[in-house]
């Protein structure tokens, strides 16, 4: 019989969310708690099936929305940033999964942490704003960071065995690529969100799709490696795997190189975050290598596709400098979903934070003001 965790789940309503709870259901895990921002609609019907004893919206508005909503069952309904962080913390939790997109999820990720809660991380830019302020959270607190994305919990998964001295040269990231693979700047001057938006492999909530097609995604993931098994930047390679088979990579000092393969299911990634360090049968189809037929590979185009440099960059000016980055990617990626920006401005914009000085990276607040701050830069064009 598997063991049972009681789950917390922030940003149950989004794409990693959603296939979270179908990854909870099958595993007959109790739901303890659902957090979202606005989609009120969703949370209800998710609230009548899993019966949480809390929930919480970020947004006030919809927090009283969803409390009239559900007065009929036994659920307490927070609200507002505070009362996500309360859920995060719970003592009953087993294990709290953070699912939310954007820096909103960091405080949540630390008070999870701080309470003494393994977290099952979807949100990378918990890692990337946070960096080192978060991994040494976990540590003092003797507790785990599970990864959730694809390439990090392949990495994860390949490390494991692995002995102390694990002489690791080098991890390598892969990446599909996104929907302008092969494209020129040229050529990428005028598409339009909805172009973007059509990612090949993979079907994800709309920031991270962005993310992707500017490759900024996978930056922002070369962060997260960082932080995640403290490795240099130097030691982080990116190639471009256009089918999304092979999802990451390490190789060791004798040049043996260990790979964990699947079909593009986040739900591997998800359900492995939560059995950890347990294996059991998912939902995911098996992989036939002969049906694929042809596994290719690229190295990355860093002209075309310049926010992988830039997030290197920013790891090497530290500090605050890549929370800066990260929150100026967001403004931008928000006005391009908007049309008010065209695609090519989204990393400039993210890139000329690197022009400022930012300072270092000591608490929680100095995150929140870089943020606060390239976001005003962003907005004033
Ligand atoms: P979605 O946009 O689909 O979902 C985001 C979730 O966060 C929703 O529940 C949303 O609530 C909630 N949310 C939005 N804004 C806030 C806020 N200000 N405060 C609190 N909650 C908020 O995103 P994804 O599921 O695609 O991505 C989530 C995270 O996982 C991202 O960090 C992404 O990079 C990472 N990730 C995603 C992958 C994927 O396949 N989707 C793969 C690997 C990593 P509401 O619905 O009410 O707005
Ligand atoms: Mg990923």
């Amino acid at each position: 019989m598997s063991e049972t965790k009681r789950l917390v789940l922030l940003g149950s309503t989004g794409s990693i969310g959603t296939q979270a709870l179908d990854v909870a259901e099958k595993l007959g895990y109790p739901v303890l708690a659902l957090t979202a921002h606005r989609q009120v609609d969703v949370i209800e019907a998710q609230i009548r099936k899993f019966r949480p004893r809390y929930a919480a919206m970020s947004d006030k508005n919809a927090a009283a929305d969803l409390k009239a909503r559900v007065a009929d069952l036994p659920v307490t309904v927070l609200s507002g940033a505070e009362g996500l962080c309360e859920l995060a913390a719970l003592p009953e939790a087993d294990v709290v999964l953070n699912a939310i997109v954007g820096v909103a999820g960091l405080r949540p990720t630390m008070a999870a942490l701080t309470a003494g809660h393994d977290v099952a991380l979807a949100n990378k830019e918990t890692l990337v704003a946070g960096g080192a302020l978060v991994t040494e959270t976990a540590k003092a607190h003797g507790v785990r960071l599970l990864p959730v994305d694809s390439e990090h919990s392949a990495i994860f998964q390949c490390l494991q065995g692995a002995p102390v001295e694990r002489a690791l040269k080098r991890v390598i990231l892969t990446a599909s690529g996104g929907p302008f693979f092969g494209k020129t700047r040229e050529q990428l001057a005028d598409v339009t969100a909805a172009d973007a938006l059509r990612h090949p492999n993979w079907d994800m909530g709309a920031k991270i799709t962005i993310d992707s097609a500017t490759m900024m995604n996978k930056g922002l993931e070369l962060i997260e490696a960082r932080w995640l098994f403290d490795m240099p930047p130097e030691k982080i390679d990116i190639v471009v795997h256009r089918e999304s088979i092979i999802h990451s990579l390490i190789e060791y000092d004798d040049n043996a190189v260990l790979a964990q393969l699947g079909l593009p299911d986040m739900r591997i990634p998800i359900q492995y975050a939560l059995t950890y360090p347990r294996r059991v049968a998912s939902p995911a189809e098996t992989l036939s290598l002969a049906e694929i037929g042809t596994l290719t590979f690229f190295e990355p185009d860093n002209v075309t596709f310049p926010a992988m440099d830039l997030c290197r960059r920013a790891l090497t000016v530290g500090g605050t400098a890549p929370a800066a980055v990260n929150a100026a990617n967001e403004a931008a990626v928000a006005l391009f979903l908007k049309g008010e920006i065209g695609f090519l401005d989204i990393t400039a914009k993210a890139a000329r934070m690197l022009a400022y000085t930012w300072p270092a990276l000591n608490s929680l607040d100095d995150v929140l003001a870089a943020d606060r701050e390239a976001r005003e830069l962003v907005q004033k064009g």
